[in-house]
C-alpha cells in the first residue's frame, strides 16, 4: 500500500482565521503507550514537535514559520535544542509560553532568554515526574567553509525525555557521534537527516542500529529521500515513521 501508514496516524486540523484570511493548518498525530498514560506526539514538522502526557504540554524547538501558535495548546514546559533559528524562535516563544512555562535550553539560548534554565551535555532536569537528560549534539564531518562544524561539541542538546516506562529521545541538530550511539533503553528516537547540516540516511541507520529503538522517526530531513532510510533498516526490527517533518 503506498501510504499504508496512514492508518494509525491522526490528523489534528486547526482552523485559522485572520486578517490574512483563514488557512489551515493541520498536523500528523501519533500517540504512545507509556505508564503515565498516552503520549501524543504531534510532528509539527522540521525539527518542531509538540508532545502531551500527564497533562501536561511540552513544545520542542517551537517556530512560527509552522505553526501558528496562537492556536496550540500552551506550553507547560519548553524544551530548545539550540540557537538555530529554525530552533530557537522568541516569536513562537512568546506565542506559545505562560507565566508558569519551563523553559529547557542550551546554555547560549539560555543566555539570551531571561528565566530559561541553561541545561549542559550531560546534565538531567526533572519536571512534573519526566526526567530530561541533555545529550551531546554536534557534527563531526559537515562543516561550513571556513573549517568550524556547523555544530561544534559541546554547545547544543539532544534531549532524552523518561517519561515512566518510556525513552524518548529527541536528537537535534547532530550527526552520529558516540555519545548517542551509547544511549540505553531509548523506545522512541527522533533523528535528523537533511544535509549538510546534519545526517545521511546511512548515518541515521547507523545510529538507529546502535539505539534500536521500537520506533525510528527521521525529522528535521530537508529534502532528503526519507524512503532511503527505510531500505537501509529494513529486517532491524525498527518501524521508521516517516511524517511530514521536512
Ligand atoms: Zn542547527
Ligand atoms: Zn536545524
Amino acid at each position: 500500500m503506498r501510504h499504508g501508514w496512514l492508518w494509525s496516524v491522526g490528523v489534528i486540523g486547526l482552523a485559522l482565521s485572520g486578517p490574512a484570511g483563514a488557512a489551515e493548518q493541520s498536523f500528523e498525530v501519533d500517540t504512545l503507550t507509556t505508564s503515565r498514560g498516552p503520549l501524543r506526539i504531534t510532528c509539527i514538522g522540521h525539527g518542531t514537535l509538540m508532545f502531551e502526557v500527564a497533562g501536561k504540554v511540552i513544545h520542542i524547538d517551537p517556530w512560527s514559520k509552522l505553526a501558528d501558535y496562537s492556536r496550540l495548546p500552551k506550553a507547560d514546559l519548553v524544551l530548545i535544542t539550540h540557537e538555530h533559528a529554525d530552533h530557537f524562535d522568541p516569536v513562537a516563544l512568546k506565542a506559545v509560553t505562560q507565566p508558569s512555562t519551563r523553559v529547557l535550553a542550551n546554555g547560549v539560548v539560555a543566555a539570551r532568554l531571561p528565566g530559561a534554565v541553561a541545561m549542559a551535555n550531560g546534565t538531567t532536569v526533572t519536571y512534573a515526574d519526566i526526567t530530561i537528560e541533555a545529550v551531546p549534539a554536534y557534527n563531526l564531518i559537515h562543516r561550513r567553509p571556513d573549517g568550524t562544524p556547523f555544530h561544534p561539541k559541546g554547545v547544543g542538546n539532544g534531549y532524552v525525555l523518561t517519561i515512566g516506562d518510556r525513552r524518548i529521545y529527541v536528537a537535534g541538530d547532530t550527526e552520529n557521534v558516540p555519545e548517542i550511539k551509547a544511549l540505553q533503553a531509548i523506545h522512541c528516537a527522533f533523528l535528523p537527516m537533511n544535509l549538510p547540516y546534519t545526517m545521511t540516511p546511512e548515518m541515521v541507520a547507523e545510529v538507529a542500529q546502535a539505539l534500536k529503538p521500537a520506533i525510528l522517526y527521521p525529522y528535521h530531513v530537508g529534502d532528503t529521500d526519507t524512503s532511503r532510510l527505510t531500505a537501509l533498516l529494513a529486517g532491524h526490527g525498527i518501524e521508521v515513521r516517516r511524517r511530514r517533518l521536512q
